[in-house]
């Protein structure tokens, strides 16, 4: 594969000879790693004898990769198929939390660090959803998770992901960077992970080799700062920006950093610890972290932490509800009127019933408030749990629901609502509903059933003695032979 001369020029800049060396002859040579991250929520992936991603507790390497269209936990939300460098997120935990001690140690910090706190988060450019699903297992679970993605087909597939992982504290959106200016100083955690020319992705992908030109690049950068400018009001004072991309060159990353201290006012926070640094991950002049293939085991990614300065964190946002402009389009200072459904039992009596068309919402009720005031600005593709279809009086569960991690831990607590039982099933019986073929269940209850995997829900048939009515969504069934 033939790089590009200034490719070579710009790498060698940001990562001086002996790193970039490194790199270009990894992406010649190196073979292309899988790995995945376990969904804590879920907890059934077996990761015995696997190898650690050295920076994340919750990633592991595989020794090949399998089809996971096969698997029925891929498709119970038990893990997320993620690139290891991109599983950065723990690190960025551990430097918000030291930094955050640091600053306001003196305080009373009786209510835990800053991820203890019920905070409210957003990840802006969040499609497919592999730092998001991996930030929501970090929150704590009154926290709020806005997971953003301006491109719609993409936000559909993210909220498909999300759906999967199972919280039920992720509201999906779909909207511009722009978009967010009724959410000034709201957000104590805001993630960026911008559209990038794709650097890091040269050995895995060599249409991103052909893309990459010096123009591209500078457009990349500029359109980076056009989006942190954008959101910088979003941040709450007090609170972080974490920015990333999946390149080596200083005009997306340094440049960037300096961009955001010297034109937004940001704070930059050194981020490398000894966990990162012995495993190969380096740090940047600006003081970002940099993963570079042959140094670690992964691609190419590149991630910094900023603060944004002044007023106290109690102060700063971290899960009131602030009042703010309405989306276009809305009415100004009303808010849309809300149908309560008293009648549906399926998620517990913590969670807050209300019908939107036919369609039987559930919010925790820590979280209602929050995912209303999201919903009341934003367009919104997922919020709230789809519990179920009302059909006169009976409640169609919906797939969803099924995905659920309270649903998973009402499983294990043999502790499913009337109207719904569980049928475990095998790999075999898993695949064949997930193809969304008829099954048979003898012995099993009538009416609702939950197939269970491993634990965990797939979702829902409906047992008629003889023969059942397969509920999967069309958009989830496998397509490919699941005998092959
Ligand atoms: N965070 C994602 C993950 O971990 O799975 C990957 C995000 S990818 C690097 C960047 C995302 O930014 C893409 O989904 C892309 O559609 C979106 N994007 C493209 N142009 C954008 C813009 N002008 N503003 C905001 N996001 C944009």
């Amino acid at each position: 594969m033939q790089l590009p001369e200034e490719f070579i020029q710009y790498a060698t800049e940001a990562l001086g000879e002996e790193r970039s060396a490194v790199l270009f002859r990894e992406i010649e040579d190196g073979t292309e790693m899988t790995s995945v991250r376990v969904n804590p929520l879920k907890g059934s992936a077996d990761v015995d004898g696997l190898e650690k991603v050295p920076w994340s507790s919750l990633g592991y390497y595989l020794p090949q990769r399998p089809v996971f269209t096969l698997d029925p936990l891929f498709h119970a939300g038990g893990y997320y198929v993620q690139e290891a460098s991109s599983m950065y997120m723990e690190l960025v935990r551990d430097a918000i939390e030291a930094d955050f001690a640091g600053r306001y140690g003196g305080e009373d910090l009786s209510g835990g660090g800053f991820f203890a706190r019920n905070i409210a988060a957003l990840d802006l450019c969040a499609a497919p959803g592999g730092k998001t699903t991996h930030l929501a297992s970090l929150l704590g679970k009154d926290s709020l998770l806005v997971s953003n993605e301006v491109i719609k087909s993409r936000a559909v597939v993210l909220a498909d992901n999300v759906a999967k992982w199972g919280t039920d504290n992720i509201v999906v959106t779909n909207n511009d960077p722009s978009d967010f200016g009724a959410f000034e100083g709201y957000f104590n955690l805001v993630v960026v992970d911008a559209p990038c020319s794709g650097e890091g992705l040269f050995r895995k992908d060599s249409q991103a080799v052909e893309e990459w030109s010096p123009a591209n690049v500078n457009l990349c950068a500029q359109r980076q700062q056009r989006i942190l400018a954008d959101i910088w009001p979003a941040v709450a004072p007090g609170g972080y920006l974490v920015y990333s991309t999946c390149t080596y060159n200083k005009l997306e990353n340094d440049g960037n950093l300096r961009f955001l201290q010297e034109t937004l006012g940001a704070i930059m926070t050194l981020t490398l610890f000894p966990t990162a640094s012995e495993s190969g991950v380096i740090s940047t002049e600006f003081g970002g972290l940099q993963f570079v293939p042959g140094l670690v085991k992964g691609e190419g990614q590149f991630v910094a932490v900023v603060h944004k300065p002044y007023g106290d964190f109690e102060d700063s946002g971290a899960g009131s509800v602030r009042s703010g402009k309405k989306k276009k389009g809305g009415k100004e200072g009303k808010k849309s009127a809300v149908q309560f459904e008293k009648g549906c039992n399926y998620l517990p009596d913590n969670y807050i019933k209300v019908l939107q068309g036919d369609l039987v919402k559930g919010y925790r009720d820590t979280l209602f408030e929050r995912i209303r005031f999201v919903e009341e600005r934003l367009r919104v593709v997922l919020g709230g749990v789809a519990i179920a279809e009302k059909k006169g009086k009976d409640y169609v569960p919906h797939a969803d629901l099924a995905l659920q991690g309270v649903m998973a831990d009402m499983v294990a607590r043999n502790a499913l609502p009337g109207g719904i039982s569980a049928v475990e099933v095998g790999r075999e019986d898993a695949l064949r509903f997930l193809a969304k073929e008829a099954l048979v269940l003898p012995g099993a209850p009538l009416g609702y059933v939950l197939l269970v995997y491993k634990g965990l829900g797939l979702g829902f048939v409906k047992n008629l003695g003889n023969r059942t009515n397969n509920l999967l969504p069309m958009a989830r069934r496998i397509r490919m032979n699941i005998n092959g």
